[in-house]
């Protein structure tokens, strides 16, 4: 791996960075719009979007000729790495990353031309109903039925955790569509628009206090025939589709750096908070983890310059997602430490504006969301190091 930027990186670099000071309003940095904009930073979002469009970055890995920029995985990880750095935030979320590269490989024409570009624009928003209450890390046991009744299927059942559908607008759903057949044999992939009678959204308070996910429920729920993507019964291979994307988890890494570094210089400015002594074991927790999130730097750079070599990394990204999940759990803990009883304070008055301790219980789901702990275990253990399935 060599460290230093080429000229050409160098110079796309400086390019993406003037792009963000001329574009990226400053509110926004820095921003949490994890569970949507809010009313306040709507119009400051709106200018973003419309700058990143304008150069295709949106989609920044898209190719071009569907509205990305078709930019290498290496100019990729230059620009996530640039973004965070400024903490602008991501726009275009799951139907960038996830459905956008599904339609691109396995949808037809016509599902193309009405679902990319609402995707590109941010117009359209999209859940992804896999996850039901028996199947999660088994995701292939889902139980959620598609029948087929003329031009239509009809969906009953139930998904669990999708997040944003209360304010999606369409979800792409796996459902079983041959009960009959092996269980990764019989799924379908479906589009469906979210106001289709017989869609029930209930949503799920998370331990943080926030609305992020939900239940959603269907009851004879029609969905046209159009809307399958791919073949029928071949959803969970479409499922799994993703293009040439950056996985290197860098804006993790970033931003963890800067979490540490504002937690570092609180720390040195509040000294004569800290009883005689305890300062030094902070001191020594934060020097563990500045030394981890190197650690994940280290990973990131290791699954990119794989890609950049025509690889596909596998355990490697299974390392970076464990190492990168429950270092955020280290870090809000240290944060919780170092604060002592204020660390229980969520108001706008506490330290850091009281966001630590919804920080310290949001991150208990990162080691959950996106493959458990143990899933990614189990990958590093078979896939990375050859043992025997247990
Ligand atoms: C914040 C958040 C957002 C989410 N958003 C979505 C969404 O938008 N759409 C969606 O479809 N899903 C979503 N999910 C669901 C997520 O994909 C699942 O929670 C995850 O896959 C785990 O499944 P589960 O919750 O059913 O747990 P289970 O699979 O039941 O696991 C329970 C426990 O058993 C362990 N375990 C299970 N299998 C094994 C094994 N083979 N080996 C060792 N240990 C094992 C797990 O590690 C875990 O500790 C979200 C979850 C979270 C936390």
């Amino acid at each position: 791996m060599e460290f230093r930027d080429t000229q050409e990186q160098a110079d796309f670099r400086s390019e993406v960075r003037d792009f963000i000071e001329q574009q990226c309003p400053a509110e926004l940095r820095g921003a949490n719009t994890f569970d949507g904009t809010p009313p306040n930073l709507r119009a400051a979002m709106d200018k973003w979007r419309k700058g990143l469009a304008s150069k295709g970055w949106i989609a920044a890995g898209w190719p071009k000729e569907y509205g990305g920029a078709g930019l290498t995985p290496l100019e990729q990880f230059v620009f996530n790495q640039e973004v965070a750095e400024a903490g602008a935030p991501q726009v275009g979320g799951i139907g960038v990353m996830m459905l956008g590269p599904t339609l691109i490989v396995h949808g037809n024409d016509d599902q193309k031309r009405q679902h990319l570009g609402g995707i590109l624009s941010g117009e359209v928003n999209w859940c992804q109903g896999y996850s039901e209450p028996g199947s999660g890390s088994d995701l292939a046991s889902l139980q959620t039925r598609a029948v087929r009744d003329g031009d239509d299927w009809v969906i009953n059942g139930q998904k669990i955790w999708t997040s944003g559908a209360h304010q999606a607008d369409w979800c792409f759903l796996l459902a079983r569509s041959d009960p009959e057949a092996p269980k990764h044999r019989g799924i379908t992939y479906f589009l469906l628009d979210m106001k289709t009678p017989g869609i029930n959204v209930r949503p799920l308070i998370n331990m943080e206090g926030s609305h992020g996910f939900n239940e959603v429920f269907f009851e004879d729920v029609r969905v046209p025939a159009r809307n399958v993507v791919g073949e029928v019964n071949r959803g969970w291979y479409i499922g799994t589709t993703t293009l040439d994307f950056e996985r290197s988890s860098i804006g993790a890494s970033v931003s963890q750096r800067q979490t540490i570094e504002r937690n570092v210089k609180w720390m040195r400015e509040n000294a004569s908070r800290f009883r005689a002594g305890s300062q030094d074991t902070v001191r020594l927790a934060w020097a563990n983890r500045a030394v981890e999130t190197q650690v994940v730097t280290m990973l990131s750079y290791r699954i990119i310059s794989m890609q950049a070599a025509g690889q596909v990394p596998n355990s490697e990204a299974s390392i970076a997602k464990l190492f990168t999940s429950e270092l955020s759990q280290r870090i809000s803990s240290t944060s919780m430490a170092m604060l002592g009883m204020a660390g229980q304070l969520r108001t706008e008055d506490a330290p850091f504006g009281g966001e630590i301790p919804t920080g310290y219980l949001f991150n208990v789901a990162m080691t959950i969301a996106g493959g458990t702990s143990e899933i990614q275990r189990g990958i590093i253990a078979t896939r990375g190091l050859g043992l025997p399935r247990g």
